[in-house]
């Protein structure tokens, strides 16, 4: 039997749904949500999520500020105004869009966030929450994930999982939540890949997550059958938007599959919608 497609657009809108009274709330307290997004350059793909997410903030009432700065700013430059953004108490949520130019330090620049503001939750205090298996403004993808595969019900306890892809922002947050629910996890990254035992751990998943950016990576019949799989990545091929998942000869395996585009990435903006609404009400606090 083909598998259950997982409609992230959907979970998205119950999420969303959840956040409208507490927005209510906050905008009677006088503390309505706010986001800051800061982008330097004019990537498309980054103006395409923002365009995304302004569209999101303004359906439920948070209000979205773009900065847009050139991609000559230097680091102290932007380092100064995230330290602005910081002490404005008009702003709850601040996110800084990647990519950033290479002479920028994502990394430095995203550590100055203060942690109540940190959206995305990219943080090292709030990454750190998720290691102690406690996230305050978790990770926004990761967290979808997770979303993702509760929504099919299915017990977690003791299954099996394979993350592919370890990123900072991605994989390695999302193995460390699967952690804390049990579920025996295993990593995957481009070793794994080169040394040809790729197809061998994805066999194994009876939850299988893939965040790696390579279309068509993970081949149809190496899903296990009855798996839940998750599709994170994004690419381009021919026009068209696709994961690294082979979703036609995985959907005849899997027992539940999240489409590309219409499954992680409208989940992982209503968490971002979650976790303004989340800051804004940490810095009542
Ligand atoms: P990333 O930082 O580039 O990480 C990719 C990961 O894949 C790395 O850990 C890399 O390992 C691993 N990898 C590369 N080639 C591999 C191979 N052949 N076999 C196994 N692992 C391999 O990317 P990311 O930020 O995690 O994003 C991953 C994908 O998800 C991208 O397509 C991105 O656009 C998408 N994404 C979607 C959403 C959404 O909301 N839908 C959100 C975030 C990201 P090494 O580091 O060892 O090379």
């Amino acid at each position: 039997m083909p598998a259950q497609i997982i409609d992230g657009v959907k979970i998205a809108n119950k999420i969303k749904e959840g956040l409208k009274e507490e927005i209510q709330k906050l905008k009677a307290e006088g503390k309505s949500p706010s986001l800051a997004a800061i982008q330097v350059g004019t990537d498309p793909g980054s103006e395409v999520y923002i365009r995304s997410q302004k569209k999101s903030c303004e359906k439920m009432g948070i209000e979205y500020n773009l900065h847009k700065f050139d991609e000559k700013i230097t680091q102290t430059e932007l380092a100064d105004f995230i330290q602005k953004l910081n002490q404005n108490p008009g702003v709850s949520g601040i996110i800084l869009q990647m990519p950033l130019p290479s002479h920028l330090d994502a990394r430095y620049l995203q550590h100055l966030i203060d942690p109540k503001k940190d959206a995305e939750g990219v943080s090292p205090t709030n990454m750190g929450m998720v290691v102690y298996g406690k996230p305050v403004l978790g990770p926004c993808t990761a967290m979808a994930v997770i979303e993702l595969i509760k929504s099919t019900g299915v017990e977690l306890y003791g299954k099996e999982a394979v993350m592919v892809g370890h990123s900072d922002i991605v994989g390695k947050p999302t193995a460390l939540l699967l952690l804390d629910k049990f579920v025996t996890t295993s990593v995957c990254h481009i070793a794994t890949g080169e040394r040809g035992i790729l197809p061998d751990y994805v066999k194994r998943g009876e939850i299988l997550i893939v965040a790696v950016g390579k279309a068509n990576l993970i081949k149809g019949e190496w899903i296990r059958e009855g798996a839940i799989v998750i599709d994170v990545g994004i690419n381009r091929v021919g026009g068209k938007i696709v994961g690294d998942v082979e979703f036609e000869v995985a959907k005849e395996r899997a027992s539940y599959i999240t489409p590309v585009p219409g499954g992680v990435g409208p989940v992982t903006t209503a968490m971002l919608l979650k976790n303004t609404v989340e800051a804004a009400k940490l810095q009542i606090k």
